[in-house]
């Protein structure tokens, strides 16, 4: 069984329609996947009748924007009711730093000679209820600024770079919360991509799973290394946390390396996913 659980559609930076990604998904030879759009639950209808049409296995998620001192750190959020007020409130207020954050970036960006309007943007946003950094680079490729989505972040728009403005997340400990409150399974993303190593030492994943409601990890992503990957896979192991692994796929707007499947979840820890939405009265599915 081939398991991914970290995707992203055109209902966030992904370039994929919802019912584009089921197709490819059954292309890719997948068994089961989980749709985790930015800081929405917008593409899961679609994508749920498109899978069940097409007879894939699906689970609805959102990839939380949360943070910890200050430094960004993605909550996967699997099967939570979609309509839980305090979790739909707090995503919202999420988008809205989103939203706040383009005219800044795009005053960045035209000090630095690179002049974009907010409707350059929004030829790129048509269908995304989450705005984010890869819609502007997007409109920077389209200007002949840069070549790629990756030139645009390596040069200009990662964390460290000129182009870069803070935005709203949610505190990790809060979104948790929130995500357990909704009866949804919280899994950190990549922990131990970029800063992670960092920011979410061994000792601090492990007092989030025993003193405040972490359900797990992702092990296998495309940013670990494969040490890294036997570590996460250990610790996960030590703690009973349930261990995941996905693609992070985006469509055209990543590199091959995170095409769908490229990393998978064991079909006992998606078992055990499952098990735990259904019991705190979840979506299974
Ligand atoms: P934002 O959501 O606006 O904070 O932008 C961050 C998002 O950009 C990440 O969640 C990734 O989906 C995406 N991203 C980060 N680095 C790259 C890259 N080098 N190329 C394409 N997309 C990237
Ligand atoms: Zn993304
Ligand atoms: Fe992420
Ligand atoms: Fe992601």
């Amino acid at each position: 069984m081939r398991i991914d659980l970290h995707t992203h559609s055109v209902v966030s930076d992904g370039t994929d329609q919802p019912e584009e990604l089921v197709a490819n998904a059954v292309a890719a030879g997948l068994d089961a996947f989980a749709l985790t759009d930015h800081d929405t639950f917008d593409g899961l209808a679609a994508a749920r009748a498109a899978a069940s049409e097409a007879g894939i296995g699906f689970l609805g998620g959102c990839e939380f924007s949360t943070q910890v001192g200050g430094q960004s750190v993605h909550l996967l959020a699997y099967g939570c009711r979609p309509d839980d007020p305090e979790l739909v409130a707090e995503l919202a207020r999420v988008r809205d730093g989103r939203d706040g954050r383009t005219p800044a970036m795009l005053a960045r960006l035209a000090s630095l000679g690179m002049p974009l309007t907010l409707d350059d943007v929004a030829a790129f946003t048509t269908d995304a209820s989450s705005v984010g950094r890869p819609h502007l680079a997007d409109a920077m490729v389209a200007k002949g600024y840069v070549r790629d989505r990756d030139e645009a972040f390596s040069r200009w728009l990662a964390d460290d770079k000129p182009g870069y403005v803070t935005r709203y997340a949610t505190p990790l400990e809060t979104a948790t919360g929130l995500v357990r409150g909704a009866s949804g399974v919280a899994v950190v993303a990549h922990p131990w991509s970029r800063r992670g190593r960092h920011d979410l030492p061994t000792r601090r994943l492990t007092e989030l799973v025993t003193q405040h409601g972490l359900d797990g990890f992702e092990a296998d992503h495309p940013d670990h290394t494969a040490s890294e990957r036997a570590e996460l896979h250990a610790l996960a192991e030590r703690l009973g946390a349930v261990a995941t692994g996905s693609s992070d796929y985006h469509g055209l707007g990543k590199k091959p390396l995170f095409r769908l499947g490229a990393c998978a979840t064991a079909p006992e820890q998606w078992r055990r996913l499952l098990d735990l939405v259904s019991a705190r009265g979840g979506v299974p599915g």
